[in-house]
C-alpha cells in the first residue's frame, strides 16, 4: 500500500501529521513533502486514517502493491 501525493491540494491543514506524524512528513510551512509514501506493514490503519482526514483530498490511497508510485 502507498499513498499518492497531490501536492498541489495541500493547504498545511497538518491534519494528516496529526494523526499519523511518523507517516505523513510536513515541511516548516505545515505542507506535506513531495513523494508518494510506501507504507510499511501494520501502519495501513494508521495511514488511511490520515489520509481520510485531509479535507483537500490530497491524499490519495492505493492499496496495489504491484502499481509503480506516481510522483505528483
Ligand atoms: S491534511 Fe491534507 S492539506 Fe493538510 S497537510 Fe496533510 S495533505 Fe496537506
Amino acid at each position: 500500500m502507498h499513498i499518492i501525493v497531490h501536492n498541489a491540494k495541500c493547504h498545511g491543514h497538518a491534519r494528516c501529521w496529526s494523526q499519523a506524524p511518523e507517516i505523513f512528513k510536513l515541511d516548516e510551512d505545515g505542507y506535506i513533502l513531495p513523494g508518494n509514501i510506501d507504507v510499511a506493514a501494520g501502519n495501513e490503519f494508521c495511514a488511511s486514517r490520515g489520509a481520510r482526514s485531509c479535507p483537500e483530498r490530497a491524499l490519495e490511497i492505493n492499496r496495489s502493491s504491484d502499481t509503480a508510485p506516481v510522483m505528483a
